[in-house]
């Protein structure tokens, strides 16, 4: 590979360990400088995946001030946000402030966009102790530096949606694309998701009946996120159970479904997954609590013949698609609406 291909993919910013590419390596340079080929963004909000804040907030037993000191901790040491327990990030969105002469991203500084890469790989230096928030909840209002490469991606911000709700939507952008690619490519009719009721989850749903599915089940965590889900309107058959309890999740679902979506920001959903699709269907696990050997080694263990798709947070199209579901559907707007706080 190049060293101009290298750069592309933010190499040169990676300090440890060497030749790794940014998202997998342990520290990165958020040095606020930016090369030819860089564009440098003023952070004003950050989005902590929602695994990630899940785990902070448990770890710390809610104490707000103790997840402000771990995110804090975190990007000091690792020149990036990603939560070394669950392996993810999240997003950002800020305003262009310097544009390399090289980059190929057609940004312009002064543009509001949300960064449609990874916290994972992104370079990022906070410069406001996050004095501005209070660790209770996954939007972070924060100032300091983040760094794309010429490979990154952005979204310019919309100007009709809230800043905050554009960022929840884009964080979950990749889960109604794959949900639509795969409905499509199937021809499947019936679609289960799990976590229905929360945001990557509701707007799975949407995705897959645009996309022709007719059967469409949101399996829930308890009776307030049914009546919630049923009060939406997305979903033809609501149904209770812990996703991460395999056989409830299988007597919840009844017939297993073409397609299942996992949606929920816990561990131990896999088991359930599998059992709740048909043979030869396909299970897009969207969830960052997956793990890969739990899945791979429940469906042999159950010698089930599902195909098994990492849901890939990026597939092309997917912002506007996640917009434009949560414009023109107001029980998409009903469910992300409670969850974010402007
Ligand atoms: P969210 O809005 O918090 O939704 C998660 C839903 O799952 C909530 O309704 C939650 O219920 C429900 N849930 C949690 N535990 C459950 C259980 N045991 N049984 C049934 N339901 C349960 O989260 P999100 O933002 O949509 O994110 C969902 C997942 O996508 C997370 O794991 C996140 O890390 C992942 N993600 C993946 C990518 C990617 O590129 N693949 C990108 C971004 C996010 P409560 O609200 O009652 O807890």
């Amino acid at each position: 590979m190049s060293g101009t291909a290298e750069r592309a993919l933010g190499v040169h910013r990676v300090l440890e360990p060497r030749g790794a590419l940014p998202q997998a390596a342990d520290r990165l340079d958020a040095d606020p400088a930016i090369g030819p080929d860089e564009v440098r963004v003023a952070v004003q909000r950050l989005n902590l995946d929602a695994a990630s804040f899940r785990q902070l907030s448990e770890s710390c037993a809610g104490d707000g001030a103790a997840v402000r000191a771990a995110v804090l901790g975190i990007v000091a040491a690792r020149g990036k946000m990603q939560n070394p327990v669950t392996g993810s990030g999240g997003m950002l969105i800020g305003v262009v402030d310097a544009v390399g002469p090289d980059s190929p991203l057609g940004l312009t500084v002064g543009q509001r966009v949300a960064t449609l890469v990874s916290l994972t790989l992104t370079p990022l230096r906070l410069t406001d102790g996050l004095a501005g928030w209070d660790g209770l909840g996954e939007q972070v209002p924060a100032a300091g530096t983040a760094i794309l490469f010429a490979r990154s991606i952005a979204a310019v911000l919309p100007d009709d949606l809230p800043d905050a709700v554009s960022l929840a939507l884009l964080d979950v952008c990749g889960a109604p694309a794959a949900t639509a690619r795969v409905v499509a490519r199937d021809r499947a009719r019936s679609v289960t998701v799990l976590g229905a009721a929360g945001k990557s989850g509701c707007l799975s749903l949407a995705a897959a009946r645009d996309a022709g599915a007719t059967e469409l089940t949101g399996l829930v965590r308890d009776g307030a996120e049914a009546a919630a889900l049923t009060r939406a309107g997305l979903a033809d058959r609501v149904v209770v159970a812990d996703a991460t309890d395999p056989l409830a999740v299988a007597a919840a679902v009844g017939t297993p479904a073409d397609v299942t979506v996992v949606c929920v920001d816990v561990p131990g959903a896999e088991h359930g997954a599998v059992l709740a699709t048909a043979e030869g269907g396909t299970v897009v696990f969207f969830s960052m609590a997956t793990s890969f050997s739990a899945a791979a080694l429940g469906a042999e263990g159950m010698a089930a013949d599902v195909t098994m798709l990492i849901g890939n947070g990026y597939t092309p199209g997917h912002a506007a698609l996640a917009l434009e579901l949560y414009r023109r559907t107001a029980g998409v707007r009903a469910l992300v609406d409670p969850r974010v706080r402007r």
